[in-house]
């Protein structure tokens, strides 16, 4: 319906759609790719001594010493550093500063729904390039002339890397643009692209604490690359929000970052239990994505994708279902612990039988 008077001003755009929040804790929530374990037991202690005095001043406008740590950690200077309020800021920071030209920046035509809404609102041309049928990349399609590039990798919600090899030709054909790659969730495999950095000076890598840092309710992610572009991101966040990261996340990142040994332990069990997940999905007839994240992307040649949602979401067992084209047959599964992973097999079992 056309919308007239002050109505006609209002904002006219389609949100994107998060994992749906349950109403009670008994719930298996496997349907936003959280992490199924608690954060780093320094990160308690962290906020348990956190100055409450402290707070009556603004936090560091860079995000400091958490910018720091981080650089220290990727071995990158504190200047190729951006830290925001989730990785979903970063990235919205990240298509402000870099994709303002006239020709369409380029992303998988499935990959993850925010980079349509950012475009919508943003106003950037883009043209979305189809994945091949196994849902694979196929980097000779990025070979071609337009205003920026920008996928994840591994990409979501099909769950399956990009090799390194790969990730260095399309750069090799993009020096003339920019290229952000959303690296939400390297942690879990695939190969990270941190150390090209210092060979590619259009390249930017978005990175979150949300998945493997298991802080997806403190709101933290954080971009690396040259000096020269994050001071561009920095001059984004300065026009509409100059203290994005709060102090008491600062604090709990700063932790997070410490806490190396717990940070790979909790890796180790999330991909143990993944392939033994993919296993029995596998055994249970599902076709199951190579995953290098920590979900699975699955669909069964004889069962509907939207039954076994429907299914489980009346069992109280969580997962994602996208009714968009393509993927309509297809789930998409967060690995949780072991137990949570034997209860959704179990209702799989179920339902299969
Ligand atoms: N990129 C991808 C590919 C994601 O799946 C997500 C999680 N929804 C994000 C970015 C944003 O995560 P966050 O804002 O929690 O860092």
């Amino acid at each position: 319906m056309e919308k007239t008077g002050f109505r006609r001003n209002l904002i006219n755009i389609t949100p994107y759609v998060a994992g749906e929040q349950p109403k009670n804790d008994r719930i298996i929530k496997l349907n936003a790719n959280e992490n199924a374990y608690p954060p780093s037991p320094m990160v308690q202690k962290a906020i348990n001594g956190f100055d409450v005095s402290s707070l009556r001043r603004y936090p560091d406008f860079s995000g400091e010493p958490l910018r720091s740590r981080l650089a220290e950690y990727y071995g990158l200077k504190t200047s190729q550093i951006f830290v925001g309020n989730g990785s979903d800021d970063v990235l919205a920071a990240a298509f402000r500063a870099f994709f303002n030209g006239s020709e369409p920046i380029l992303y998988p035509d499935v990959t993850y729904s925010f980079y349509p809404v950012w475009c919508e609102i943003l106003k950037i041309p883009f043209k979305t390039i189809p994945l091949r049928e196994d849902f694979t990349i196929n980097v000779d399609d990025y070979c071609v002339p337009n205003g920026g590039i920008i996928f994840p990798n591994p990409n979501a919600p099909t769950s399956i890397a990009l090799s390194k090899g790969e990730i260095i030709r399309l750069l090799d054909a993009n020096r003339d643009v920019i290229v952000v790659l959303d690296e939400t969730y390297i942690d879990f495999g695939g190969e990270s692209c941190v150390d090209l950095l210092g060979s590619y000076d259009n390249l930017v890598i978005t990175r979150t604490f949300s998945k493997s840092r298991s802080l997806a309710g403190m709101r933290l992610g954080f971009a690396m690359g040259s000096e020269e572009l994050i001071s561009y991101m920095n001059a984004v966040k300065d026009s509409y929000n100059s203290y994005p990261v709060d102090a008491v996340a600062i604090a709990a990142g700063c932790a997070a970052v410490e806490d190396d040994e717990y940070f790979k332990g909790t890796l180790k069990k999330l991909i143990a239990t993944r392939e033994r997940l993919a296993g029995e999905f596998t055994e249970l007839g599902f076709k199951v994505a190579a995953s290098a994240a920590n979900f699975l992307f699955v669909t069964h040649p004889r069962y509907k994708a939207k039954d076994i949602f429907t299914y489980l979401r009346d069992k109280g067992i969580f997962i994602r279902y996208f009714d968009s084209p393509r993927i309509d047959n297809y789930l998409r599964i967060t690995v949780g612990t072991d137990e949570e992973s034997d209860r959704l097999t179990e209702a799989v079992r179920e339902f299969v039988r």
